[in-house]
């Protein structure tokens, strides 16, 4: 029992049932507007109709000239309203003698002082079985009329209409419910597909898609806008798993190497002392190259952490990290800042994006180039340029070396220390604020990397 009532609950709660109750709610209340507005007029008309003639009927009888009973007994068989016509009338003469229409308008005057009035419809009089009539009387020199006009047939008709519309309420409220519960169920049929397909979709099983039906379009974009949003989830996903691979195996290299030496030492260290110096030289290159890589990392977790943003004097950050990374290397600096250049968010950034530029254009250019450093701003952008007249990238490196832990051929075979991570790390910092990253060759020799930010003047 308790199962029928939680299946019927969720029935309850499905496009399909909510649909056909909607639908067929708007089609009941048509229905019922339209027939009371028939009925209305039906029943006006229908008045109108009865009140003119009994109008009429007063009018001729007002010009009459009878005046003895027997004389008016005449003038009602000449108007034709004896017995089995809808007109009942009364005629009171002053000298106390009444005449009536036929038997019938006897009988029910006989008991017309019970007769009822409706408060609205005043005209109208019921008997006590509950039959209408339209009442109306007038006064003339020697006698005082009343008509009553049967309203039987009237009613009647009023009767089969509504009879009628009831029968029509009825049948269109079944065929709207079977037909709405057809065409809802159409609908959520679709969805309830889709739910179960969805259910049975496996996140490492990149083949497995979504089914794109044609219509409703609603669940078609549904379909089409999930299996875009599977798809770049089963990519990100791919690329952390690249990720965490590479980082391991990044890690796992120096590890390696350490561990050699260290054991290089415990079995040689005390027969060949010599060997000492040169394995802790290698020990502690290693140590600091993963020192590097783990700082590198952390700073890649971190970036998604949204810390208070505040104003930043870029001009003398990057002139700052100019002085302070330029005593590292030998190569001629030269330097062209714009004083003054502010930006909103975390120093720490701009400070990583300057100091990974500024290091590469060191690593990768021989101890006699050239490294230039430039900061400036126009109306719409605020630029830094870092160029260098190192070895420079090919074209097809270009767009790889902000992948992370992409590396050159040529460098990574060479001895320059690096992880491949620094340009990945500087690519999403600038992509954090909105800005961009590109790089070109500069002639005769080296790379031009430009970073630019685009000045919010709303604020
Ligand atoms: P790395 O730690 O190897 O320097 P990066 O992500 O900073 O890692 O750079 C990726 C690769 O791009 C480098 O290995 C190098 O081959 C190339 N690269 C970066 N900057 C320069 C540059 N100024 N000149 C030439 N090659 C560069």
């Amino acid at each position: 029992m308790r199962r029928i009532k939680e299946t019927f609950q969720q029935q309850k709660n499905t496009t399909q049932f909510q649909l056909m109750v909607r639908f067929v709610s708007l089609l009941v209340s048509a229905i019922v507007i339209l027939s009371i507005a028939i009925m209305g007029i039906t029943i006006a008309e229908l008045y109108e109709v009865t009140e003119e003639q009994a109008v009429l009927l007063e009018g001729s009888l007002k010009n009459n000239e009878a005046q003895e009973a027997v004389e008016w007994q005449k003038t009602l068989v000449n108007y034709g309203v004896t017995d089995n016509s809808p007109y009942l009338i009364r005629v009171g003469l002053t000298s106390g003698e009444t005449v009536f229409s036929s038997e019938d308008a006897q009988e029910l005057y006989a008991e017309f002082p019970r007769l009822k009035q409706l408060i609205l419809f005043d005209q109208i009089l019921w008997t006590s079985e509950m039959e209408p009539y339209y009442y109306r009387s007038f006064q003339k020199r020697n006698a005082h009329i009343t008509i009553l006009v049967d309203l039987e047939d009237q009613f009647e008709v009023i009767g089969r209409i509504f009879s009628l519309t009831l029968f029509l309420t009825v049948i269109v409220i079944l065929i709207g419910a079977f037909v709405t519960y057809r065409f809802s169920r159409k609908i959520s049929q679709s969805l309830v597909k889709m739910n179960e397909e969805i259910s049975q979709l496996e996140s490492s099983a990149i083949e497995q898609k979504l089914t794109v039906s044609k219509t409703p379009l609603e669940v078609q974009n549904i379909a089409q806008s999930f299996n875009e949003l599977l798809e770049k989830q089963r990519q990100s996903l791919k690329r952390e798993q690249e990720f965490v691979t590479d980082a391991s195996h990044e890690l796992r290299t120096p590890l390696a190497a350490i561990r050699g030496h260290v054991n290089l030492i415990k079995r040689r260290g005390k027969t060949h002392p010599q060997v000492i110096p040169k394995s802790l030289t290698y020990i502690d290159t290693e140590s600091k190259r993963m020192e590097t890589l783990v700082e590198q990392l952390l700073t890649l977790g971190r970036l998604t952490n949204q810390a208070s943003l505040q104003e930043v004097d870029l001009s003398s950050l990057i002139q700052q990290t100019v002085t302070e990374l330029s005593v590292m290397g030998t190569q001629n600096v030269t330097v062209q800042i714009e004083e003054g250049i502010l930006i909103t968010g975390q120093t720490e950034h701009f400070y990583q994006i300057a100091r990974n530029l500024i290091e590469n254009a060191m690593k990768y250019t021989e101890d006699t180039g050239t490294i230039g450093v430039t900061l400036f701003s126009n109306a719409n952008n605020i630029q830094l340029v870092v160029e260098d007249s190192g070895i420079g990238i090919s074209n097809e490196e270009k767009k790889k070396i902000f992948e992370r832990f992409y590396r050159v051929d040529q460098s990574r075979s060479s001895k320059i220390p690096g992880s491949g991570i620094g340009l990945s790390i500087v690519k999403e910092l600038v992509e954090l604020y909105q800005g961009e990253i590109t790089v070109t060759d500069k002639a005769p020799l080296g790379s031009c990397f430009t970073v630019s930010f685009t000045i919010n003047h709303e604020k």
